[in-house]
């Protein structure tokens, strides 16, 4: 697929893809989310698209918001509103990459592409990845028929409702998990291998919800391992009969295995569970999923890691939702 005459916004958030370093070659000891994006977006080119860049927030992505979110959310469905606007593209720190783009994609009714991009080092080192994956971001913004959150790093294009960070340094950090990458991006071009992604049915309910709110009712991850209690979740039950403002309303549990709990964190879920908590089982392992079995006391959040669960969970409350069991959708 060849692009041409297309408009691509640029949306920054911050990240890695604008950190600066005083060492080239330290790809640690950086500052993320220093350099704007208009600075960032006049390193690149694509031949027949125009460009344009618009600075959301300049964060490092471990301190992502609510705010943010919100507020990126209503720049993207301005933008793609925009008949003369192809795509946008998102830069974003690699380490929350996967919540963003989940969230984006929970609440995006889109009939175009929305492209987070990121890199793992800093725009100052010796090679920095950044303005390639910034490139390819544009590409498959441009492409036509392109549509869906998408994420694109090291010239594989991930769908948003897959999208995980999987390694801590190499700049191919992004997997798509048991899905497997939706595209890839060579020399300027989009090779499409999977449909793109479908909003979830909810997203317009769930847009219309983000933008009115000022912060998602509050969802926690705990872990169930070796040696596990369940004190932490009698903890935060303790805090909701006390009717403390901002008490949780969602826990999800990250199992092991097939979404299995230490028998003391199962105990104590299930008295979250009666005190009006939603608690959902995800798990602990990189690839597979939830699967559900008879008897099953709590709901398997299915395919969704523990962090896009907890996005799922708290966007299914915003929404007044019964939100006891996982829509998965
Ligand atoms: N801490 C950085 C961030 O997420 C890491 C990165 O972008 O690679 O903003």
């Amino acid at each position: 697929m060849k692009t041409t005459n297309a408009h691509v916004v640029v949306l920054g958030t911050g990240g890695t893809i604008a950190g600066r370093a005083a060492d080239a070659a330290d790809a640690l000891g950086y500052v993320a989310g220093q350099i704007g994006v208009r600075e960032l977006v006049g390193q690149v080119s694509v031949p027949g698209v125009a460009l344009r860049a618009e600075q959301v927030a300049n964060v490092d992505s471990k301190d992502m918001e609510f705010a943010i979110w919100r507020e990126l959310a209503g720049r993207c469905s301005h933008w793609v509103a925009q008949d003369e606007v192809s795509g946008v593209v998102v830069t974003h720190g690699t380490d929350t990459l996967e919540e963003t783009a989940f969230f984006l994609h929970s609440v995006l009714p889109l009939q175009k592409p929305v492209v987070l991009t990121c890199a793992m080092r800093p725009a100052t080192a010796f090679a920095p990845d950044g303005p390639q994956n910034l490139r390819d971001a544009i590409v498959v913004a441009a492409a036509p028929g392109a549509r869906g959150v998408l994420g694109v790093c090291a010239g594989a294009v991930h769908s948003g409702e897959d999208v995980r960070k999987v390694h801590t340094y190499r700049v191919n950090a992004f997997s798509s998990g048991d899905n497997g990458a939706l595209g890839d991006v060579e020399e300027g071009r989009l090779r499409q291998l999977r449909a793109w992604p479908d909003p979830p049915a909810a997203a317009a309910t769930s847009l219309r919800a983000v933008l009115a709110a000022d912060a998602l009712p509050r969802g926690e991850i705990l872990t169930s391992h070796a040696g596990a209690r369940g004190a932490m979740i009698d903890m935060l039950v303790r805090e909701r009969a006390a009717g403390s403002e901002g008490a949780v309303q969602g826990l999800v549990l990250a199992g092991t295995g097939n979404g299995t709990l230490h028998h003391s964190v199962g105990e104590a879920a299930l008295r979250a569970l009666e005190a009006g908590i939603a608690v959902w089982r995800t798990t602990r392992c990189a690839n597979g999923r939830v699967l559900p079995h008879a008897g099953d006391a709590l709901p398997g959040a299915g395919p969704l890691t523990s962090v896009q669960a907890r996005v799922a969970m708290m966007l299914a409350l915003l929404r007044g939702e019964d939100a006891r069991v996982p829509r998965l959708t």
